[in-house]
């Protein structure tokens, strides 16, 4: 290759921002040509989202620009939507330009796994853009004005989470804490209000530590969440959800969060997947192609059991790391690195001033959680951004 290299990343979330922002801090000038193609101009904590979602925190505080994090000297920024891969040209294909690469990074993100269940995909919302959010926080209040005109519809005010998983738990949370405001605000009684957890597995948390489970469930439903556990979905309809045993729950909402897949354009483009989510080596690249690194929550990375590790933001940064560190090398001749994952921990908040979690091997729960929960966000807006991301956001 005479001309530098073109390394194309495609998504700004965990692994794609990550990614560049190591890139443009490692990357000598003129080593590479870096672009950063994202369907929206602002970055957003994905991790937040349960609680705009919920309406107990503006949509704006979990969003940041993208011209804030890089610096556009270094890489270049696309705002445009991804039409289609084409490893085979080393072409992707934009909704309104085509872009040729040497190097590409995917980290698309993922999307909600439906299992097949008729109808989630037509009628349940589901917590994964600000866009989503905002929407299901309109959707929410929309109810409560709803039944002050049809005061017979109580299932307007039945709300239903589909899984019990960390997305679902923290998202009850933030609706538990919400919804007693709403009903001060629109003169409702909450006897009339109901929250309910269904999940096809026998736990809620499933996997996690028994005693945390415990400490979860029992907070929530203190704040009046009805768990539904070992109960599938059957089907979601206009009118609620219709569960494995026939039962009908009528609920004005239905928000699914019961799985990820990995984002469509992977298996379009033909990369051998699991559950949309591309196999990658040790490298974080393709089998297909070893100029193709994959990351985050569209790809898949099996822990020493065999066993796909969860997709997170933490592992989505941490192969960011990895990732940018291998372009350099390959572009240097120099050693690759090979991914291995270190779980720093893990903390599910239970709406304000309550989370569970495992941090090491401490298990740590109620106030303790919920600050250890915001010092790890302090962390990440301390990665992406430095001290003046962490002041103008997380303090
Ligand atoms: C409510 C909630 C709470 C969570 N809490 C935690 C937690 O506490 N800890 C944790 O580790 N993980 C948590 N997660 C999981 C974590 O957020 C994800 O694993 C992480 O965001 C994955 O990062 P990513 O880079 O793969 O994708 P994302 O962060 O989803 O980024 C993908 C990016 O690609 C863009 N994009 C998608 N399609 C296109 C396209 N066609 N064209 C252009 N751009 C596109 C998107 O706009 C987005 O910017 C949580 C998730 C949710 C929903």
């Amino acid at each position: 290759m005479s001309r530098i290299p073109r390394i194309v990343i495609l998504g700004a979330g965990y692994g794609g921002v990550v990614t560049a922002i190591r890139l443009q801090k490692h990357l000598n000038y003129n080593e590479a040509d870096v672009t950063l193609v994202n369907k929206h101009e602002y970055h957003y904590i994905t991790t937040h989202l349960h609680m705009p979602a919920a309406g107990t925190d503006k949509p704006e505080n979990a969003r940041i620009d993208i011209s804030k994090l890089i610096d556009e000297f270094k890489i270049d920024f696309v705002k445009s939507t991804v039409a289609q891969i084409r490893p085979q040209d080393k072409k992707v294909i934009l909704e309104d330009s085509t872009l040729s690469y040497d190097y590409l990074v995917i980290a698309l993100g993922g999307e909600p796994e439906t299992f097949g269940i008729p109808g989630l995909k037509e009628h349940a919302l589901s917590i994964r853009s600000l866009n989503s959010v905002r929407y299901i926080r309109e959707h929410i209040e929309f109810q409560f004005a709803k039944f002050k005109q049809e005061p017979q519809r109580k299932d307007y005010l039945t709300f239903v989470v589909g899984g019990a998983g960390f997305t679902g738990i923290e998202f009850l949370g933030e609706l538990a804490d919400r919804l007693p405001k709403l009903c001060r605000e629109f003169d409702v009684d909450p006897a009339l209000v109901q929250i309910i957890n269904v999940e096809a597995a026998p736990s809620a948390l499933p996997g996690f530590d028994q005693e945390l489970v415990d400490y979860a469930t029992t907070a929530l439903k203190a704040k009046g969440v009805v768990f539904r556990l070992a109960t599938a979905i059957k089907e979601c309809t206009e009118d609620g959800v219709i569960l494995a045993n026939g039962e009908i729950i009528k609920a004005g909402t239905v928000v699914w969060t019961g799985g990820v897949r990995g984002n469509r354009l992977l298996e379009d483009a033909g990369f051998e997947t699991m559950r949309g989510r591309a196999v990658v080596d040790s490298y974080l690249r393709t089998k297909e192609y070893d100029h193709v690194y994959v990351l985050g929550d569209c790809s898949i990375v099996l822990n020493e059991q065999g066993k796909p590790y969860p997709p997170t933001a933490q592992i989505s940064i941490q192969q960011a790391e990895v990732c940018a560190h291998n372009l350099i090398a390959t572009i240097r001749n120099s050693s690759l690195k090979e991914f291995s994952f270190h779980n720093r921990g893990t903390v599910a908040s239970l709406g304000k001033g309550d989370a569970v979690g495992i941090v090491g091997t401490h298990k740590i729960k109620g106030y303790k959680a919920a600050m250890m929960k915001k010092a790890i966000d302090v962390r990440y807006l301390y990665i992406i951004g430095g001290i003046p991301l962490v002041i103008r956001k997380g303090l």
